[in-house]
């Protein structure tokens, strides 16, 4: 599983980097994938993350 965070719609709320942060990580009040692919044990969070963002600014692939 790859996550991307589409910079253009993402308020930088940190939501993502609080419950998922093995994934996300904010860089200049923008979060960023730190880790492609997603390791397994962090794909649950990342979907939650998916459906969490305010703002549907992540996608997974
Ligand atoms: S939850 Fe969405 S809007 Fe908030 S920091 Fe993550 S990608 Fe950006």
């Amino acid at each position: 599983m790859k996550a991307v965070v589409d910079k253009d719609l993402c308020t930088g709320c940190g939501l993502c980097a609080d419950s998922c942060p093995d994934v996300f990580e904010m860089q200049d009040a923008i979060a960023v994938v730190k880790a492609t692919p997603v390791p397994a044990n962090a794909e649950e969070c990342t979907k939650q993350a998916v459906v969490d963002c305010p703002v549907e600014a992540i996608k997974v692939e």
